[in-house]
């Protein structure tokens, strides 16, 4: 009977570990800069349609550090701007809350207040608004390939203290200018962010250098665009239901094991003496 009930503990606490791994899709990210006229850029017109075609075709916005759960949510997209352009305030984010949709823009923090970039105040009070996160894009926008490592924390570093003053709150999401990056640099982001994005060079399973489309005013290719699903992913599922991290699944498994060996060791030596278990 003990031994039955060994068993089923053991099988209990397998369980939970094979179901920590999900097949999940990771949502495609957009990535706007500029919302106007100039080449390459986004027209208001164009933007409007886009977000509403997202907003009435059911889709989920996430900010980036939903990613590890969106396959939890239906039809999930990450809208991201970089640089911090002011258009992104005077046109994109009216749009924005008109939809009720998230996105994230990514700020070189040494344009804040210059004219035709963001200001603190117009950081705040998208901030506050609860849909627009303003995440470090670097202070001076510098080729990250290019600096030394203690250039690249200088530049990490300055940027998100430069944004904490504005937001008062943690930065720990970023974009590679250009989308640059090699081993070395990823090394070092992974110091200061948990998640880094690329852009085209991306690859969509790597937290340090995901994949980003560049939209333009092709309604088609955008459609395309939003329609792709990379499914098999392995996601980690972060919390089980009392909001234990998953490797206490792991320590608990292995407690569990210490646990059972010496008992099943302890049965067998009382069954030799005749005891009925
Ligand atoms: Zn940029």
């Amino acid at each position: 009977m003990k031994k039955l009930i060994a068993a089923f503990i053991l099988v209990f606490m397998l369980m939970p570990v094979q179901s920590a791994f999900l097949e999940a899709d990771v949502p495609p990210v957009l990535m706007y800069h500029s919302i106007s006229d100039a080449d390459w850029q986004v027209t208001a017109e164009n933007f409007r349609e886009q977000i509403s075609y997202l907003a009435e075709g059911g889709f989920t916005f996430l900010f980036p550090e939903q990613i590890f759960y969106s396959y939890r949510y239906d039809k999930p997209i990450i809208i991201t701007f970089d640089d911090g352009f002011l258009d992104n305030y005077e046109i994109a984010f009216p749009i924005l809350q008109e939809y009720n949709v998230r996105a994230t823009i990514f700020m070189m923090t040494a344009y804040i207040g210059l004219d035709g970039w963001l200001t603190a105040e117009q950081i705040r009070e998208m901030e506050a608004s609860g849909l627009v996160r303003v995440e470090p894009h670097t202070h001076n926008h510098t080729d990250m390939l290019q600096l030394t490592p203690e250039q690249m924390r200088e530049q990490i570093e300055r940027s998100n203290t430069a944004l904490t003053e504005v937001t008062g709150r943690e930065h720990r999401i970023f974009a590679y200018p250009y989308g640059f990056f090699d081993e070395q640099v990823k090394k070092i982001v992974a110091e200061y962010y948990d998640i880094a994005f690329a852009v085209g060079n991306g690859d969509r399973r790597d937290m340090l250098a995901l994949h980003r489309y560049s939209v333009f005013n092709d309604m088609y290719a955008f459609r395309r665009i939003v329609a792709v699903r990379e499914p098999g992913i392995i996601a980690e599922e972060p919390y089980i239901g009392g909001g234990f991290r998953l490797r206490y699944r792991y320590r608990i498994l292995i407690a569990g094991l210490a646990c059972l060996l010496p008992a099943a060791f302890i049965y067998r030596k009382a069954r030799k003496k005749g005891a009925k278990i």
